[in-house]
């Protein structure tokens, strides 16, 4: 398993590390037979949503990123790379992985070309691929977050 650290200092390095992020996934193009799944964890203000939105800027979308909480899924189409679609998900209001079996998500994982970012992912981690990325936040001060990179697999 390989772990990275990274320690940002405000919500545009947080993006800017996402985007950063998911460019280095593009130009990888991991041979996969699945969505990539990469799952967000952490407390509430730690900076998922915050991530979401530079990675999201990363795969090239231009609507806005917001907290899907209200809604739980959306889903963005894309042309820029062999990812053709962005699904954001947030299990925050889910009860626990039965009910995300509910939208849909067997079948999104089945998409080779899908990349699928699930904040609050340790609610539905049984859910979850044999493998995916997992990113956790962690609040140090006012400004500062840790973020922790894994490559469960
Ligand atoms: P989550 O989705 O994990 O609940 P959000 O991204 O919605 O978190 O909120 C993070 C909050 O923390 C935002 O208000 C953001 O402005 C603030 N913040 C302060 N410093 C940072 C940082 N270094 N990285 C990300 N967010 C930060
Ligand atoms: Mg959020």
């Amino acid at each position: 398993m390989e772990t990275l650290e990274i320690t940002t200092q405000s919500p545009k390095e947080t993006q800017n590390i996402a985007r950063l992020f998911v460019k280095e996934l593009m130009r990888f193009n991991l041979v996969r037979n699945g969505a990539l799944v990469v799952a967000l964890e952490g407390d509430l203000g730690g900076g998922k949503t915050t991530f979401a939105q530079g990675f999201a800027k990363g795969l090239g979308i231009r609507e806005k990123i917001l907290s899907p909480t209200f809604v739980i899924m959306r889903i963005f189409n894309m042309r820029k790379s062999d990812f053709r679609k962005f699904v954001h998900i947030d299990a925050y209001r889910l009860k626990d992985a039965k009910e995300l079996q509910t939208l849909g998500w067997k079948d999104i994982l089945k998409e080779r070309h899908a990349i699928v970012l699930v904040e609050w992912a340790d609610r539905v981690r049984r859910a979850l691929p044999e493998e995916y990325i997992r990113i956790q936040f962690e609040f140090v001060d006012e400004k500062t977050r840790k973020i922790v990179l894994n490559h469960e697999s």
